[in-house]
């Protein structure tokens, strides 16, 4: 069976003391909202697919962000009786002078907090990845 992989990051900032997620709104499809992502090519990594995916898609670079390797979530649908996995991790802007920039997949940006993200997401295994990074992020990553 043939199955698609895929890598992005679930991007977060701090703004006053609150964290905020950056979620795109796709100029396909129903225009839903999702984090950077996309398809993994031939002979690249995850990783490299997601900061490649990132910068396309939104114009940050893996120098704008923090990336949090231990903490990763993957998540499994179809797409059209397609089987698609798609790997995300956990990221912290970091360059307070990043701007998003969209390619032409996406036609709208948010930055949300947790409530608003999960709504915008739609998705119950997104939202529910969105809620555990917000936890990881609440315990672990003080700063
Ligand atoms: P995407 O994987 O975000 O490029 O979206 C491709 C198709 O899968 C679109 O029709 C989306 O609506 C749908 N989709 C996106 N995320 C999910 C998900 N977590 N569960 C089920 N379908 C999804």
């Amino acid at each position: 069976m043939p199955r698609k992989t895929a890598a992005g990051f679930v991007i977060f900032r701090r703004i006053c003391g609150k964290i905020e997620y950056l979620l795109l709104q796709t100029s396909y499809g129903i225009h839903h909202w999702t984090p950077p992502k996309g398809h993994v090519d031939p002979g690249e990594t995850e990783m490299i697919t997601a900061l490649r995916e990132t910068q396309e898609e939104s114009g940050l670079l893996k120098g704008d962000i923090k990336i949090y390797e231990n903490c990763k979530k993957v998540l499994n649908y179809e797409v059209s009786g397609v089987p698609k996995i798609v790997i995300y991790w956990l990221a912290e802007l970091i360059n307070p002078n990043a701007k998003v920039k969209l390619s032409d997949e996406h036609q709208d940006y948010k930055w949300l907090n947790i409530e608003e993200a999960c709504k915008y997401s739609e998705y119950k295994d997104m939202q529910e990845v969105l809620a555990e990074f917000d936890s990881f992020i609440n315990k672990e990553c003080v700063s």
